[in-house]
């Protein structure tokens, strides 16, 4: 099937066409700059009218089969993909309160495709879906229970569709059916989650009412104590600088001054001590929740690293082994240090639970899904 994959943004659209059969990526872009004037797309729909200009040509030799959608916040209600209908698109828009910033730009590039394309099937891939098997001693917060009923404050989790295929790819690799494996799933990007698997399904994750929760991450602080918030509104910070200031100021780029990773490693290795600091911060704190998931999961039988660092960061990977002796994890230095797109081992043959890094690609789930879904699978 030839899935258009959309990815919308308040202010962008990211969008591939994928072929399901060959994996091939036909066309891919960004339109961005959406309602910011200065000569940018007015709205989504205008927007839409410049990725379906732009796939024209491509379009003409072999049309689409469907568009998925990555949709943020599927709350409670969505445990998998779905058809979109109108009823599903309202439900989809009621959430909105749990991902202000998300789940409105994804029902309007939802819209926009159902206004220029009314008979093309649509599906919705939701980022929290994956996590609907948290069991509620691990979803429920310790606070007064009428939060949760009134706004539905818990814990949701996010990078599911990520940690889902990744944790497929893992036990393929391994020889372990899915449904058998247990395993700790590290996704280290920008934003950065740790889920906990058994028997091939998310128990725990790090992230967990908003993705601000858990693990030290690019922008974002990660786990603090509550009561900095409350004493920080008492300082007169409003409550929009708190939350740009722990989402966008915070993690590596508050520690370091940069939120890239490779100019971390770099400027550690050159004796930068704030840059090794913020590596040690950061590995120290996944380190200890990877020991927490290896309880959870009771005993994982397989590491997984994913995304941006998780891929392509050795050096961060080997720090992160480095603090897991208790756990018999050990790396292999040489395997380590390969670059590839494929699947791997990276850990030495008598660690006790062998490390894997498993790239990620969510617009190929989310394509592989949507056809799936089309196809009534
Ligand atoms: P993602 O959100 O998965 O695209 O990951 C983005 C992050 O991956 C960037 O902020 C970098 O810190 C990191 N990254 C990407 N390539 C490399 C690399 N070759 N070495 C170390 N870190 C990398």
């Amino acid at each position: 099937m030839r899935v258009l994959v959309i990815n919308s943004g308040s202010s962008s659209l990211k969008y591939q066409v994928r072929d399901t059969d060959t994996n091939e990526v036909a066309a891919n872009g960004l339109i961005d700059r959406i309602g910011e004037g200065a000569g940018g797309p007015a709205d989504h729909g205008e927007a839409m009218d410049q990725v379906a200009a732009a796939l024209e040509d491509e379009l003409a030799q072999r049309p689409l089969d469907a568009v998925g959608h990555r949709v943020v916040h599927g709350g409670e209600r969505f445990s998998e993909p779905v058809l979109i209908n109108n009823e599903i698109t309202r439900s989809i828009e009621r959430l909105n309160p749990l991902a202000p910033l998300h789940n409105p730009a994804n029902v309007l590039g939802i819209r926009a495709i159902a206004a220029k394309w009314p008979h093309m099937p649509q599906v919705a891939v939701f980022d929290t879906a994956f996590h609907r098997t948290l069991p509620e001693h691990a979803w429920r917060y310790a606070i007064p229970d009428e939060l949760y009923r009134q706004y539905g404050i818990r814990r949701y989790g996010f990078h599911g569709t990520s940690h889902q295929f990744v944790t497929g790819r893992a036990a393929e690799l391994l020889g372990v059916p899915v449904h058998a494996f247990n395993a700790v799933v590290a996704h280290l990007g920008n934003g950065v989650s740790l889920t906990a698997i058994q028997g091939g399904a998310s128990i725990d994750t790090s992230m967990g009412f908003t993705p601000l929760e858990g693990l030290v991450m690019g922008t974002r602080s990660g786990d603090v104590d509550p009561s900095i918030l409350i004493f920080l509104q008492r300082q007169g910070m409003s409550a929009q600088d708190i939350d740009t200031m722990l989402n966008k100021e915070s993690g590596l780029k508050a520690l370091f001054g940069d939120n890239d990773m490779r100019a971390i490693v770099d400027a550690a290795n050159a004796g930068n001590a704030r840059a090794t600091l913020a590596l040690e911060i950061a590995s120290y704190r996944l380190a200890k929740y990877i020991g927490g998931y290896h309880v959870a999961v009771g005993g994982a039988q397989a590491l997984v690293f994913t995304a941006g660092i998780g891929e392509n960061s050795a050096d961060f990977r080997a720090l992160v082994v480095s603090r897991l002796s208790a756990l018999g994890v050990k790396l292999d230095g040489a395997a380590n240090l390969v670059r590839s797109r494929e699947p791997r081992v990276v850990s030495a043959p008598d660690s006790l639970i062998p490390v894997l890094v498993v790239p990620t690609d969510e617009e190929q789930a989310i394509a592989e899904a949507t056809a799936a879904v089309v196809r009534g699978e």
